[in-house]
């Protein structure tokens, strides 16, 4: 049996450089999360409103842990995500990142809450490469669009693109498109969140900058 320290470690060491390793914990219990960042791992994603609020509770004592959002968000979500500031009060921990911003709702909500707070949340903006019906996502022709409304809004940070491929399909076109839209934005955009366990490599050959690895690190989920 490896250990997630050993498994954290093959993970990082296939890394090309500047890219940003997300440890994806949904499901996962603190104490797993916990045991990562003493391996040194500083990045995690996280899929639900709630349970993320709960776990950044119980891990508040780690400092400079950084909390990445990856997964679908209703708009009456966001205020677990970006909590309301308390005068003379230590704030509850806020997000760093949400990579799934997809309508411009989402966006307006992230940012009053960013602004209230007075910090910035950076955002990607999630690109349905596969234009499937029952995906999340904003089609890839209202990405610039988009792209155009969200970079105007306080409080955030607008860093680039994320996409889930079908996953029935070889994701690499799928990569190679997200790379491609956000270059014909022409926005100077930096960040490509793209790749997950069965699939990071190839998509850090295609340019991703941010990958979600979950199960290669924390292995097999304890729900889904
Ligand atoms: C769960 C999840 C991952 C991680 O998937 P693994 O196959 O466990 O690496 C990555 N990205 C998103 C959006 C996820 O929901």
């Amino acid at each position: 049996m490896t250990s997630l320290a050993d498994r954290l470690a093959t993970v990082r060491a296939r890394l090309r450089p500047g890219v940003t390793l997300v440890a994806v914990s949904k499901t996962q219990p603190s104490s797993a999360i916990r045991e990562a960042y003493q391996a040194g791992q500083r990045d995690f994603g996280e899929n639900y409103a709630q349970e993320w609020r709960d776990k950044a509770s119980e891990l508040a004592d780690l400092p400079d842990l950084v909390w990445h959002f990856i997964g679908g968000l209703q708009t009456n979500k966001v205020k677990y995500l970006v909590p309301a500031p308390r005068p003379a009060a230590v704030a509850a921990p806020a997000v760093r990142w949400v990579h799934t911003v997809d309508r411009l709702a989402l966006a307006e909500e992230l940012s009053r809450r960013s602004a209230a707070r007075g910090g910035t949340t950076r955002v990607l903006l999630e690109v349905n490469v596969g234009q499937e019906a029952s995906k999340a996502g904003c089609a890839p022709g209202e990405v610039a669009r988009l792209a155009e409304a969200v970079m105007r809004l306080p409080g955030l940070e607008l860093r680039g693109l994320m996409c889930i491929p079908p996953a029935e399909d070889d994701p690499r076109p799928h990569f190679a498109r997200l790379r491609e839209l956000r270059d014909a934005l022409g926005l100077a955009l930096a960040d490509l969140s793209m790749g997950m366990s069965g699939d990071y490599p190839a998509a850090m050959e295609e340019g991703a900058t941010l990958v979600r690895v979950g199960t290669a690190i924390f292995g097999a989920r304890p729900r889904d």
